[in-house]
């Protein structure tokens, strides 16, 4: 029979009526003939309220002991799901990672799906179960610990279970009812796409928009897995939703697609560093080494065999990022007269296979920020991308003001 995979969102699992309402959704499915593998994530707010305990009781926490409390979330909804859906006479089962096996890496908190055994399930299908009701987000390391998948996981786990299972199409049920132009609670022009390249998603989501988890998409592509975005509150239909797919199977000729912004960006400086061969790698070596995801780096002008280095991180690493390099003049690697760290910076993206082959980009979006006030603080770009970082009161109209400069609202 053939696989789908459905994967319902915290807010699309929130409460038993909520699920029951899912679970109708399998039910349709269920009767056209598909096996189904439903992934849940927590009920919403719950993995927050986890998190919280875990820093309340202990706040340089064992990673592998917040794991275990962390991924508890899924198991409840994966339980209460498969209960709805026995009582609706559909055969259903729920699986936790490790009864999979969902195998990761050891990297607690930021897990990597390494392999999946469709096995068991599978047999199950066989013996005539309708649905898997797999808990999302977690996994099992190669030591034998439980393990999360970072935030917004339960994304990748769908993905991986469509493409571990051959899946037709893997359905990501959120409360919006697609990708947007932008984050549609930033902007009430965002528009919804019909499509998108994987391509285009994996910069949008590796830059803030939370919408899918940017593992999943880099999975989806890797192994063209059919990834639709849609909502559990809306009527489904063929069309419904927005799919991710290969830049070939779109029609749209936009230059710039999408809006993405990221509210937790830091932004780092070391203050007159020895201007010398090897300066870049010993400060970012250490970094890298102790985890910090650096992503802008600017390095300024000499003067006087000094300059200045800049990059940006999530603010959440600031303190990762301090101890590392005060560690390294400890150890004589680096030296600087001062770090400054500005936490009251967002990042602001725009994302657009069109820019491969069109320039003026970056000039419109500078001069769109310039018109409304804004400094822009640090620049980055890529083939499909240019990212800025401003102060963070501005993020709103950043967003808002290039949203109209390149006509996002409109279709194209
Ligand atoms: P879920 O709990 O279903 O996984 P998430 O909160 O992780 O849902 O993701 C959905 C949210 O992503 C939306 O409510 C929306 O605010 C946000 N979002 C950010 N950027 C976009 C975008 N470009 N298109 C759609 N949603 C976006
Ligand atoms: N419950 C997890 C989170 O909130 C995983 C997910 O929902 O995708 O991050
Ligand atoms: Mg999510």
């Amino acid at each position: 029979m053939p696989v789908l995979v459905m994967k319902f969102g915290g807010t699309s699992v929130a409460d038993p009526d909520r699920i029951r309402r899912a679970a109708k959704r399998v039910g349709v499915e269920v009767a056209k003939g598909y096996d189904v593998i439903v992934i849940v994530s927590a009920m919403s707010g719950k993995t927050n309220e986890l998190i919280g305990w875990v820093g309340e009781t202990s706040p340089l926490y064992d990673a592998r002991e917040y794991d275990a409390v962390v991924s508890s979330g899924e198991n409840v909804t994966a339980g209460l799901m498969a209960l709805t859906l026995q009582e609706m006479d559909i055969p259903a089962r729920s699986w936790q990672g490790w009864q999979v096996p969902v195998k990761t890496s050891s990297a607690h908190s930021a897990a990597r799906i390494l392999d999946i055994s469709p096995a068991n399930i599978m047999a199950k299908f066989a013996e005539g179960m309708s649905v898997a009701v797999v808990a999302g987000f977690q996994g099992l390391s190669p030591e034998g610990r439980i393990t999360t998948l970072g935030r917004g996981g339960s994304d990748t786990t769908a993905v991986a279970f469509a493409a571990a299972m051959g899946a037709e199409r893997c359905d990501i049920f959120t409360d919006v009812d697609g990708v947007y132009t932008t984050d549609p609670r930033i902007s009430s022009k965002a528009r919804k796409l019909d499509r998108i390249a994987y391509e285009e998603m994996l910069e949008l989501a590796s830059l803030g928009a939370k919408v899918l988890q940017t593992r999943s998409v880099e999975l989806a592509m890797r192994f063209n897995v059919k990834l639709r975005v849609l909502s559990s509150f809306q009527e489904q239909t063929d069309d419904a939703g927005t799919l991710v797919c290969a830049e070939e199977e779109i029609m749209e000729s936009k230059v710039v697609t999408g809006i993405a912004y990221s509210r937790d960006e830091a932004k780092m400086t070391l203050m007159s560093v020895a201007d010398r061969p090897g300066i870049a790698a010993a400060i970012f070596g250490p970094l890298s080494e102790a985890g910090v995801n650096v992503d802008m780096i600017v390095q300024n002008i000499s003067e006087d065999g000094r300059t200045d280095m800049t990059f940006s991180c999530p603010t959440e690493q600031v303190a990762r990022a301090e101890k590392a390099l005060k560690a390294a003049v400890e150890t004589g690697h680096i030296e600087y007269g001062s770090l400054l760290a500005d936490t009251d910076v967002a990042k602001i993206s725009a994302v657009g296979i069109g820019m491969r082959s069109q320039s003026g980009v970056a000039a419109k979006m500078f001069r769109t920020l310039s018109n409304e006030g804004i400094n822009i603080k640090v620049i980055a770009t890529s083939e499909i991308k240019i990212s800025v970082l401003i102060d963070r009161k501005y993020m709103e109209l950043a967003v808002q003001a290039l949203h109209d400069a390149f006509d996002l609202d409109k279709v194209g």
